[in-house]
This record gives C-alpha cells, structure tokens and sequence, in this order.
C-alpha cells in the first residue's frame, strides 16, 4: 500500500475536490450566453403628470405610470 500521511492526504483531497469544482464551473459559464437587449423608443413612457421616465415593455397603448399610478396615452414621437 502507498505510504501517505495525514497533511498529504488532505492536500490531494482539497486539490481534486477544487479541480472538479472548477472545471464544473468553467463548463456552466462557457455554455452560458446572454442575448444582447436592446430597448426600442416605443417601450419608453413619459408620463404626462408627473414627468416620470419608465419602460413598460408590455403595454403599447396605455401604460400605468409605476410613481403615480396615472394612466398614459402614448403619444407620436416628435421629430427632433
Ligand atoms: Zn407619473
């Protein structure tokens, strides 16, 4: 049988346990990948009362403003 002591031992334990736990890690975050998001003007709101910016990205013709709960009508963007 291979003669180790106790310090020894414990190393190789430690060393292999954090080997696989970073080559678990590596493989999670090569396999993960983030879609780029890009934010369109249409889901920015003003709102009329209180001049809060938001997005709301779900609603198109009415949005509630999130501060003070008034409801917004989209408006056309003016041409700058
Ligand atoms: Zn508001």
């Amino acid at each position: 049988m291979i003669g180790l002591d106790i310090s020894t031992a414990i190393c190789l334990y430690l060393g292999i346990a954090l080997a696989a736990l970073l080559g678990y890690w590596l493989r999670f975050e090569r396999g993960r990948s983030f879609e780029k998001y890009e934010l369109s003007p249409k889901e920015v709101w003003t709102c009329g009362i209180c001049a809060y910016t938001y997005v709301d990205s779900l609603h198109e013709t009415l949005s509630q403003c999130p501060q003070c709960h008034s409801w917004n009508r989209k408006s056309e963007p003016a041409d700058t």
